[in-house]
C-alpha cells in the first residue's frame, strides 16, 4: 500500500512495526538531545533559508514521518528557546525534565480530554489539585484546577473575587458601575493589570502600592490608599500579594496583607507563580508565612516546579464560590448523568474558562511521584542558594554592582558605566549563559533569574567572566 493510500483510508496507520521502530528512533533523538544540553549553544538564530522553509504552502499530500522527523531535527530543535539549557538565566522560565516529557508523551497517547465526564485522568487531575491544597494549608474542601500558567490563574481569581464583591447577577448583566478597587504592589506582575482590564472592572480601579527596600509591599501605604478610596465611595473587594515578583523575586508579608484583606472583607489572592513551591524548601517557607490564608492562590509548575510548559495552577479556598464564576449552568449537551461516561460530579470545565483541555496533570503527577515534593524542595533552595552565590560574586566585584535586594532566585544587577542591554544580547548570542534584562530605578539591569535544576555554580560563574569580559571591553573601548 502506497503512503497515499493509506491516508486515504484514513489517519491511523496500518505500519505498527514501522511506526514502533521510528518512535524508538525519535525518542532516543530526543534522550540525546536532552543529555547533550550542555555541549550546545544555549541559544542560535536559525538562517534565512531555515525560516523560509516554516513559511512555506500547506502539504496536501502525505510526506513520511521519518523526513518530518529529520526537519524537526535540523532545524527546530537546535534552535529552540534556550531554557532547558543549565546556563539560561533570562526571564523567570523552568527547564523541564526527561520524566516530564514522557508524561506529555503518555498523554499525548491517551489523547484524554479533560473538560469533564467521568474518568481517571480527572481523578489524576484531583489527586495533584488535593496534594497542593494539602501543602498550602487551604484544606479538603478546597478546589482547584490545571490552566496554561498564572497569568489565566490571576485572571480567574480576579473573577471569582469580582463576583463575590458585585454578586454573581454580574455574570448576567455586565460590571456598570464597579464601584470597587484591588490593591497590589507596584511590583505586582503586569498580567494582574491585565486581568483588571479582562475582567471589565478596568485597570484604572487597580491601584499600584508602594514597596520598601526589599520590594515588598508596604501595608501602611495599602492602608492608606483603602482610607482614600472609602472616602471617596469605593469599596476594597481584592488585595493581591505577590509570592516572589518577577522582576527581583521579593516576597510580600502576606500575613500582614491577610490581617488586612480580612479587616476590609476583601478577598485576598497570592500570586505565586514564581515562589508559592518555595514552601518545600525549608529555608524559603518561613519568607511564605500567610500563603496559607489566602482566599485563592496561582502558581506555576513549569518554573520552579521544573515541569514542561505549560502547566498553571490555580487553588480556591472556597469551592462554590469558584464554581458559581465558571459553572455553565445547563447546557443540555454538557449534562451530568448520574451513571455512566457523562457521570462524576467534578467537571473542569464547571471551574475555568475551558471547555475541551489537556492532561496537564499528568506531567506534574509523574514529576512529583518520580523526584518526590522534598526533591523538588532541595532544588528550589538550591536555586536560591545560586543566586545567593552570584550575588555575593557581584558585591565582591568593582566593576559591578547589585541593584535589587536576593530574597529568592533572582539577581539584578549591572557593570558599572556599561550597556548593559548590549552585554544581555552579546551574552545571548555567545549562547553560553543568557541573563535577561530589567529596568530598576530607571536603570538597566542584568536579570539572572536561577531556575533550572540544571544550574550549576559553573553557570555562575560563566556569567559573571562573561559579564566582566564584555563589561572590561565596552568600558575601554569608550
Ligand atoms: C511568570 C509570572 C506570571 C505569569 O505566569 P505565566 O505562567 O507566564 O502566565 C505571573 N506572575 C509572576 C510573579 C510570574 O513570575
Amino acid at each position: 500500500m502506497s503512503q497515499a493510500e493509506r491516508t486515504a483510508a484514513g489517519l491511523d496507520p496500518d505500519d505498527w512495526a514501522g511506526l514502533r521502530a521510528q518512535g524508538h528512533r525519535m525518542l532516543d533523538d530526543m534522550f540525546d538531545n536532552l543529555e547533550g544540553l550542555r555541549d550546545r549553544p544555549l541559544w542560535q538564530a536559525p538562517t534565512d533559508a531555515q525560516r523560509a522553509r516554516y513559511r512555506a504552502e500547506p502539504p496536501r499530500a502525505p510526506g513520511r514521518l521519518e523526513d518530518a522527523h529529520a526537519q524537526f531535527m535540523a532545524d527546530i530543535a537546535p534552535y529552540g528557546s534556550g531554557n532547558r539549557h543549565p546556563g539560561f538565566m533570562g526571564w523567570v522560565q523552568g527547564g523541564g525534565t526527561a520524566v516530564g516529557m514522557l508524561a506529555e508523551m503518555l498523554a499525548g497517547g491517551l489523547d484524554a480530554n479533560l473538560g469533564g465526564r467521568d474518568h481517571m485522568p480527572i481523578e489524576v487531575e484531583r489527586q495533584v489539585v488535593s496534594w497542593m491544597a494539602e501543602l498550602f494549608g487551604f484544606g479538603p474542601q478546597a478546589s482547584g484546577i490545571f490552566l496554561t500558567g498564572t497569568s489565566l490563574a490571576n485572571l480567574c481569581a480576579v473573577m471569582i473575587a469580582r463576583d463575590r464583591a458585585l454578586g454573581v447577577e454580574v455574570r448576567a448583566i455586565g460590571v456598570r458601575d464597579p464601584g470597587v478597587a484591588a490593591y497590589a504592589s507596584r511590583a505586582v506582575h503586569a498580567c494582574i493589570v491585565r486581568a483588571m482590564d479582562m475582567t471589565g472592572l478596568g485597570t484604572d480601579r487597580l491601584r499600584l502600592i508602594d514597596t520598601d527596600a526589599d520590594g515588598r509591599i508596604v501595608p501602611a501605604a495599602l492602608e492608606a490608599a483603602i482610607a482614600a478610596d472609602r472616602a471617596a465611595g469605593l469599596k476594597p473587594f481584592l488585595i493581591v500579594g505577590s509570592a516572589g515578583t518577577v522582576d527581583i523575586g521579593a516576597i510580600d508579608d502576606l500575613d500582614a496583607l491577610a490581617d488586612i484583606a480580612a479587616r476590609e472583607g476583601a478577598t485576598f489572592h497570592v500570586d505565586g507563580a514564581l515562589g508559592a513551591l518555595g514552601v518545600l524548601s525549608p529555608d524559603v517557607a518561613p519568607k511564605l508565612k500567610g500563603i496559607e490564608r489566602a482566599d485563592s492562590l496561582a502558581l506555576d509548575f513549569h518554573k520552579l516546579g521544573q515541569a514542561p510548559y505549560d502547566a498553571g495552577l490555580l487553588l480556591v479556598r472556597d469551592a462554590a464560590a469558584h464554581k458559581r464564576t465558571f459553572s455553565y449552568g445547563d447546557a443540555p449537551y454538557l449534562r451530568h448523568s448520574a451513571r455512566g461516561l457523562a457521570g462524576g460530579e467534578w467537571w473542569p470545565c464547571d471551574f475555568g474558562p475551558d471547555l475541551s483541555r489537556g492532561f496537564r496533570a499528568l506531567k506534574v503527577w509523574f514529576t512529583l511521584k518520580t523526584y518526590g515534593l522534598d526533591a523538588l524542595g532541595a532544588v528550589i533552595g538550591r536555586a536560591c542558594d545560586l543566586a545567593q552565590a552570584l550575588a555575593a560574586r557581584v558585591e565582591a566585584s568593582e566593576e559591578l554592582e547589585l541593584l535589587a535586594p536576593v530574597g529568592l532566585n533572582i539577581v539584578c544587577f549591572a557593570y558599572r558605566g556599561a550597556d548593559n542591554a548590549a552585554i544581555a544580547a552579546d551574552l545571548q548570542e555567545a549562547g553560553r549563559v543568557a541573563p535577561s534584562t530589567t529596568t530598576l530605578a530607571g536603570r538597566t539591569a542584568l536579570r539572572a533569574a536561577i531556575v533550572n535544576h540544571r544550574t550549576q555554580m559553573e553557570d555562575i560563574d560563566a556569567l559573571v567572566e562573561g559579564v566582566l569580559a564584555l563589561g572590561r571591553a565596552q568600558t575601554r573601548r569608550s
